[in-house]
């Protein structure tokens, strides 16, 4: 590589996702996926896209999907930002939002993404440890002084510790810090949280992303959206038509559509996931774990006596794959994505073997 571009790319350091193994007949609880498939509308409007419609370009706009996901929410389309999962939906709101001549604030335990966003933007950013418990401080989020952050964002419920802020704090946040957009990831938020935008109208200094990756089992077909103020909505459209003016394809458009609307399928499959959730941890307490409460589709746990990457290791010997962060005050646990009954099962029996 020259010297011209070696010096732009490796002062980057790129986010490392969690593995995607090749392997088949492994039992994945590692990246947080639904356990059980999407909508079958969803499928279904996928495969009828999949045809001639394809030789033409999707809609720039993909206003049936702002449409659609307004209706659902209760805001207006011009309310509504929509991407190529919301990792895209992030990567634009640091770009569009969250550069800022003060620093951007969020929690030293969280989203490994944000750091990455920064280092590609070039955002100045600090971080604030999480409490005693592992959950995000309020305070730590309101103005002292000058010294007022240049933006927000943080998880919630925060990831990976699975933790909630409740939605009285989150106001209490966003109404503190009128001089900055104050961003909440609520990738998990259908998994137990409350989601802030019924907030948005009274704040237009908060953006809600979300996702259709968890809740709606989507992971691989790419949707993402964020709810705010029209006028964060328009920063973000810029700097889209900026970079890709076709971020979703027509099956994205379609399948999120019909996925959006299927509401009987989200609350069966997402209600399903959190019984199992409960169980899971009952479970694993009773194993010796301390397992914080968790709010999303994973649990975040450590055992007082056994090493978690040892314990990652024995796992994967018997094909089942959870996820290990090597990363200073988390690296004794493990977070467990919640699969099904019996693949939660089959866990919790090769735990109980290893100990
Ligand atoms: N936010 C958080 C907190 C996440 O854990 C993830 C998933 N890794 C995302 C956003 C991005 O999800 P997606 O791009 O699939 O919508």
């Amino acid at each position: 590589m020259s010297q011209y571009w070696s010096a732009v790319v490796h002062g980057l350091t790129p986010y490392v996702p969690g593995e995607q193994p090749k392997l088949a007949n492994l039992v994945k609880l590692n990246t947080n996926e639904h356990p059980y498939g999407p909508s079958p509308r969803a499928l279904a409007a996928i495969r009828a896209e999949a045809s001639d419609a394809l030789r033409l370009y999707p809609d720039p706009h993909a206003d049936r999907l702002k449409a659609a996901i307004a209706a659902r929410f209760g805001v207006e389309p011009r309310e509504v930002f929509v991407g190529n999962g919301s990792d895209e939906v992030l990567a634009h709101t640091f770009m569009a939002l969250l550069k800022h001549e003060r620093p951007l604030r969020f929690p030293d335990i969280s989203y490994s993404f944000y750091p990455v966003y920064c280092g590609l933007y070039g955002i100045a950013f600090e971080t604030v440890p999480l409490d005693d418990d592992f959950a995000i401080r309020p305070a730590d989020y309101l103005p002292h002084g000058p010294l007022a952050a240049g933006g927000i964002i943080f998880p919630n419920p925060n990831a990976p510790t699975g933790r909630l802020m409740p939605l009285s704090d989150i106001e209490r946040v966003v109404a503190g810090n009128p001089q900055c957009v104050v961003v909440i990831d609520e990738a998990y938020v259908d998994f137990g949280g409350e989601s802030a935008i019924p907030l948005v109208r009274r704040h237009p200094n908060l953006l809600a992303v979300q996702t259709l990756s968890k809740s709606r089992s989507l992971a691989g077909l790419r949707v993402g959206f964020a709810v705010g103020n029209p006028d964060l909505i328009e920063a973000l459209d810029r700097v889209k038509d900026s970079f890709n003016s076709y971020p979703l394809d027509r099956l994205a458009i379609a399948g999120g559509v019909a996925a959006i609307e299927d509401e009987e399928h989200f609350q069966r499959t997402r209600t399903a996931v959190i019984a199992t959730r409960e169980r899971l941890s009952a479970d694993l307490a009773s194993l010796g774990f301390d397992v914080l409460p968790s709010a999303a589709n994973f649990v975040f746990t450590r055992h007082p006596h056994r090493d978690a990457g040892e314990l990652a290791a024995q796992l994967r010997q018997r094909a089942i794959i959870v996820r290990h962060f090597r990363q200073p005050r988390i690296e004794q646990f493990l977070r467990i994505t919640v699969g099904t009954d019996a693949q939660c099962a089959a866990l919790v029996e090769a735990l109980r073997d290893i100990l």
